[in-house]
């Protein structure tokens, strides 16, 4: 009996390792170096997104390149978990700084993950000015249907705060890991005013264009979900796109998922 119920308070342990990891790229270059750590890789396409499917130490691992921006993100995720059922979610890349205590190479952890492009404005008459201060969120477009057939808004999406506190202690050299908001939209935001605005409003550390999409989905399905991003440009502090940063993250990346054990 003392025998069964050690064996029992070791199962939740034993389950962790044996994970079905989707991770998600949205170009070549935020792809191509777990590709390259991926063990007898297999590659499929589902019309216009492509996985690749492998092993990386105990787990299971597909890499899935997801496309650039929304769309093609809750796509390439509906997909991926329809295909493959997987038991964690990761949706890395590059992302361009708000906070302007951040830097190129600095890595946030998504806490928080907002689409920051969904507004509604209130009506104004001819010839007035619009003004993006008096854009209202529009959470309508994060909204979900829970089991019960009940609509639920969301202000923001989280990542799995189990997932977070493991990937704050990954050991990283190209800067600060932290535990931040990550804001999503069709953009590329380079007016600093816009970007103060946006940053103020939301709290954003920084933005990109795939990681809303992807954790709503992942949310929908009850899929554990971690959002991770990496600077790779910061216009508050004029650095520009470091493509080497893509890498970074994927190499961060890789030790979490060997770590997940
Ligand atoms: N040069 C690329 C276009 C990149 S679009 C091409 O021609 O294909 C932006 C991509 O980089 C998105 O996938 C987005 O997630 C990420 N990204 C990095 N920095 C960004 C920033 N400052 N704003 C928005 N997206 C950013």
């Amino acid at each position: 009996m003392k025998k069964l119920l050690v064996l029992f308070s070791l199962l939740p342990t034993i389950a962790f390792s044996n994970e079905t990891i989707l991770v998600q790229g949205a170009m070549d270059m935020e792809v191509d170096y777990m590709i390259s750590q991926l063990q007898n890789a297999n590659k499929e396409h589902i019309g216009s997104w492509t996985f690749w499917k492998g092993k990386m130490g105990d787990n299971n691992v597909i890499i899935s390149r997801t496309e650039i921006g929304l769309t093609n993100s809750a796509a390439a995720t509906t997909l991926g978990i329809e295909k493959y059922q997987p038991t964690l979610i990761i949706n890395q890349g590059t992302s361009g700084g708000h906070d302007p205590s951040l830097h190129q190479g600095d890595i946030v952890l998504g806490e928080k993950i907002v689409n920051f492009g969904a507004f509604r404005t209130e009506h104004k008459d001819p010839n007035i000015a619009p003004a993006m201060q008096d854009q209202l969120f529009f959470d309508v477009v994060q909204r979900l249907r829970n089991e019960d057939n009940q609509q639920e808004k969301y202000t923001h999406f989280s990542s799995d705060p189990k997932m977070l506190n493991k990937a704050i202690h990954i050991p990283y050299n190209h800067g600060k890991v932290i535990k931040g908001t990550i804001g999503t939209a069709d953009q590329w935001n380079r007016e600093i005013e816009r970007i103060n605005f946006i940053h103020k409003q939301f709290g954003t550390s920084s933005e990109e264009m795939e990681t809303s999409a992807a954790a709503q989905v992942a949310t929908a399905y009850h899929i554990p979900f971690i959002g991770i991003r990496i600077l790779s440009n910061s216009e508050i502090h004029s650095e520009e796109f470091n493509p080497d940063t893509a890498q970074w993250v994927q190499s961060f990346v890789v030790d979490f998922i060997k770590a997940l054990k």
